[in-house]
Parts: structure tokens; sequence; C-alpha cells
């Protein structure tokens, strides 16, 4: 297992669309499991996507139960996961993102989803979510899609808040 280094906005690699895990019970796909949830526990955090390490494959960690004194771990491990429903019920939650360091916006998602996905087994799932564990995986597949939580932000405040990002990467890069 490995702690592996968290690419940052704006890395191109968080703009990739990821390509489905075709055996989630190789070897590679189980090493990519454990670096994700060793790098999200290290972090900490209580989801990782696989283009978060740079690796363009659908499948994230999520443990919305995780507190840091790591007393409760609920790890869970979705592969090739697609969500079959989003509730129209909406909410507004403040979210985060490993990628985009010290950034934490209210954004508006779906308060319920219904969703499948595999598991290292192979087998496949289904389930419905909601509260914090349907935010946090709606912001995880997002990222297998290219997508990140700032691109739902109104144009007036993704202008804003790119602009922040923009003078921060400066600023670490002089
Ligand atoms: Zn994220």
């Amino acid at each position: 297992m490995a702690i592996r280094p968290i690419v940052t906005y704006p890395d191109p690699a968080l703009r990739q669309r990821c390509v489905p895990i075709e055996d989630p019970t190789a070897e590679d796909a189980r090493q990519l499991a454990q670096d994700l949830a060793e790098t999200m526990y290290d972090a900490p955090g209580v989801g990782l996507a696989a283009p978060q390490i740079g690796v363009s494959r659908c499948i994230v960690v999520t443990d919305t139960a995780w507190r840091e004194d790591g007393a409760e771990r609920d790890l869970h491990v979705w592969v090739n996961p697609q969500f079959l429903w989003l509730s129209d019920e909406t909410r507004s939650f403040e979210e985060g993102c490993l990628s985009i360091p010290e950034t934490y916006v209210e954004v508006v998602r779906p308060v319920a989803v219904r969703l499948r996905w595999q598991d290292l087994e192979a087998d496949w799932h289904q389930a419905d979510y909601d509260g914090l564990m349907a935010t946090a995986l709606q912001h995880e597949f997002d990222h297998l899609d290219g997508k990140l939580f700032i691109d739902l932000l109104n144009p007036l405040r993704r202008r804003m808040l790119k602009r922040k990002l923009k003078k921060q990467a400066l600023r670490e890069a002089s």
C-alpha cells in the first residue's frame, strides 16, 4: 500500500474522463483501491476518486463515518458506479475537495440518489442513499467524468473563485 500524491486544480488529469475497470478482481484494481483508501485517510478526507491521484479509471473510495481519531471506519469502494436516479428535491451543502485545497463553497445537488456499482469481487450492487453519503457520492462520481464542484456554481461565483484559485496557484509557484 502507498500514500499517493494528490493532484490539484488546475492539473489536466482532473478533467479526464475515466475508463471503466474491466476486471475489478485484478490485482491492479485491488492495489488502486488500497492506495486510494490510504491516501484518503492520510489527507484526511471523506472521499477520493482515482483521477485525484492521476489515474483515469472508474473507482472511488468513501468513508463518511470516519473522523480524525480513526475510531469508526466505514470504508466503501465503488467500482464502475452509475446513477440510476437523482431526486428532484435538492439541498445546498458546503463542499470542499482535496484537489482544490482550502476552498469551501455551498453547492446545490439532488438530496437523494439511486446507483449501481461493482465491488472488488466484480459483483453488482444497487442501493439508495441520501444525506452526506448522497452528496459525497455525487461529488466523487463527478470526478470520474472530469467534473469539479466549482463547475456547478453560477457563472459569477465561478469566475470569482477561478480568479482566486489562479492567484493562489501563482503564489505557490513564486
Ligand atoms: Zn473532489
